[in-house]
């Protein structure tokens, strides 16, 4: 079964998703199948090398100008070259914003299925079998695909492992792909303000929900993040009150994070909160109530004022550091 990766970039430094689709495929495919990378971008030729550990044995390279912005209607036409090309049975890729655009306008082009935010997938015979959590991962849909046609799939962040197989030789081709004329264009790409790692890539991740009661009051958990190069995350309540930036919300209508650690300050648990951060490895909750529902699922809970606990953590991380 032959697999085709989208790999994303950003300002011509690969994603760390790239490597977790990249391994999920070459975990998939067996030594036995080909697996290869596409990479698009408008100067993304000296990322090939790095995809070769992660099990690509291909990586597809469009290098051009043209294609230095994300526009839906040029990646697509990008993508469809390499699918004709590569002869794919499965093209993997990212449930992220860009892989929400893609993934179902190049399916919809190759009237093939797909398969959406996947936590797991697996070869199963003549299907490809696929957990899909549902309802704030209340249930699970499992979703088959038949591997004997093309189908199209995309695997939700930081839940595969980016690890590397070593199995890749990386042949790297150069695909001579022109935009399309498109009413679509992309005039300029405004990022948020944060100049912290994105938090989808934060390895230390600092959250305040509703119980700051003011935008002032999430100074205490910068404060606390920069002595541990930490990123500062919210509640969707602490983003609805206007206390935090909306890039700044995890959950199942946020961001999904993965974190080494995830300091939770002053938030309940609720369903839709735990959804986007309960794969972090080690969970810290910070709260006065203690049948608060965060602490069912931290690993250290911390009954205490966060106004009091968090600078006292603060201090402890400057002296440890110091
Ligand atoms: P609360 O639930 O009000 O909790 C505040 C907590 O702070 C309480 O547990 C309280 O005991 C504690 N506290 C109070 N004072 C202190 C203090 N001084 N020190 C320490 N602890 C204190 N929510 C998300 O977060 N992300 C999402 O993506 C998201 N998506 C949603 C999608 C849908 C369709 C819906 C319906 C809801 C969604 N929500 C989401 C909202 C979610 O249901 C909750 O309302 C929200 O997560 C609550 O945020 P919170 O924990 O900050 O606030």
């Amino acid at each position: 079964m032959k697999i085709l990766v989208f790999v994303e970039q950003r300002d011509n430094k690969l994603k760390k998703s790239a490597f977790e689709a990249l391994a999920a495929a070459r975990k998939l495919a067996g030594s036995a199948s080909q697996v290869a990378a596409l990479l698009v971008g408008g100067s993304v030729e000296g990322l090939a090398g790095e995809l070769k550990n992660y099990g690509a044995d291909t990586v597809y390279v469009v290098n051009n100008a043209a294609f230095d912005k994300y526009n839906v209607m040029a990646y697509a036409a990008a993508a469809e070259q390499a699918i004709k090309t590569f002869a794919p049975k499965l093209v993997l890729g990212i449930a992220s914003p860009m892989g929400r655009d893609i993934f179902p306008r190049l399916a919809a082009r190759f009237d093939a299925g797909l398969a959406t935010d996947l936590i797991e997938i697996k070869a199963n015979g003549d299907f490809i079998t696929g957990l899909k959590p549902m309802y704030s991962g209340k249930v699970f849909a499992e979703l088959a695909l038949q591997n004997t046609e093309l189908q199209f799939a995309t695997l939700r962040p930081n839940v595969f492992k980016g690890e590397t197989s070593g199995d890749g030789a990386a042949n790297v081709s150069k695909l001579d792909v022109a935009a399309p004329a498109s009413p679509l264009q992309t005039v300029e790409i405004r990022k948020g303000k944060s100049e912290k790692v994105d938090l989808t890539e934060a390895t230390l991740i600092i959250s305040g929900g509703r119980a700051l009661g003011s935008a002032d009051a999430f100074k205490i958990l910068h404060e606390a993040a920069d002595v541990i190069g930490a990123t500062v995350g919210a509640s969707r309540a602490a983003v609805d009150a206007g206390y935090a930036a909306h890039d700044m919300q995890v959950g199942q209508t946020g961001k999904t994070v993965n974190p080494t650690l995830y300091i939770a300050a002053g938030i309940s648990g609720s369903i839709q909160h735990m959804a986007g951060m309960r794969s972090s490895k080690v969970i810290v909750a910070i709260n006065t109530d203690p049948e608060a529902p965060i602490f069912k699922i931290a690993n250290y809970g911390i009954i205490g004022d966060l106004f009091q606990v968090v600078p006292a953590m603060t201090k402890a991380f400057k002296e440890l550091k110091g």
